[in-house]
């Protein structure tokens, strides 16, 4: 499905990383790869794992620094000077953000939340539109938190909203030129950014029962609508948030 096409996925932090599990789909798919990691830590970890999916040694971008998206932009056109996908699956929030009330989050909480996991992706997208023909494809993360009050999720549902907006704008900014933004919104799955919001696992009880398909949502489930939205075969999607929660999103769980 991705066959000669080359993409950029930003957000792989570990073999958990919901990044991880697209890149593995995207490059048994044929695609051709470039790995983002956040610092030279992560690029350490992460090196074995890109030489794994035929990936040169991963690139480092701060969202949080403008001069770290420019330069990391300036390495991938070395490497790869036309651009068909570019993933982004990067959010961070304060973990003392991420528990309690929402009311209490403070204004550098809610700046950094917003800023490292809904400004980076409209950041990103301008760079990447530079190296981007008709056909491509943009595709970010999110989480129902960002439509319905989750237990704990707080600040980052709010991040996460103004995501979805983002992506509704980006869709409408970049559709003239036939580039594609979406978002895929992702059942819990245990990863190291979900372990920071408490009673994730709590979550992870109620939904694998509290679905049409009665089991949580797997990495594979998620790399597998991935590829369908960076693909040709999503051609016709845009500005459109794709659950892939096992049906959670539209049941009365309640019942
Ligand atoms: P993860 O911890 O593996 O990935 C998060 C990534 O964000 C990491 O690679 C981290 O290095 C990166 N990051 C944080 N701050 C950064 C910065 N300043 N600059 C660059 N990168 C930075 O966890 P994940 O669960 O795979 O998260 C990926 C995306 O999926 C996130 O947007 C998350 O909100 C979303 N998501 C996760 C779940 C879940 O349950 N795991 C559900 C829905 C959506």
């Amino acid at each position: 499905m991705l066959k000669g096409k080359k993409g950029v996925i930003f957000g792989v932090a570990n073999r958990h990383s919901l990044a991880w599990h697209i890149a593995k789909e995207a490059y048994a798919h044929g695609a051709e790869l470039i790995l983002g990691v956040a610092n030279e830590r992560f690029r350490e970890k992460v090196a074995p794992l890109a030489a794994e999916v035929g990936a040169p040694e991963p690139v480092i971008c701060d969202v949080t620094s403008d001069e770290s998206i420019l330069s990391t932009f300036h390495v991938i056109k070395d490497r790869m000077p036309e651009l068909d996908f570019m993933v982004h699956a990067i959010a961070f929030a304060n973990r003392q953000d991420l528990e309690g009330r929402f009311i209490d989050t403070d204004r550098y909480g809610y700046h950094v939340a917003q800023d490292v996991s809904a400004f980076s992706l409209a950041a990103m997208s301008r760079e990447a539109e530079k190296m981007m023909k008709p056909g491509s494809s943009i595709l970010t993360l999110t989480y129902i938190g960002s439509v319905r009050a989750v237990p704990n999720y707080n600040v980052m549902g709010v991040a996460k909203a103004a995501l979805e907006s983002s992506v509704r704008y980006l869709a409408t900014d970049l559709g003239s030129e036939g580039i594609r933004v979406n978002a895929l919104s992702a059942g819990p799955i245990k990863t190291l950014s979900s372990s920071g919001v408490k009673g994730l696992r709590d979550k992870l009880d109620q939904q694998a029962v509290k679905n049409p398909l009665h089991r949580n949502i797997t990495g594979e489930d998620v790399g597998k609508s991935a590829v369908f939205l960076l693909s040709d075969y999503s051609s016709g999607v845009t500005g459109e948030v794709l659950y892939v929660d096992n049906g959670y999103h539209s049941c009365a769980t309640w019942a």
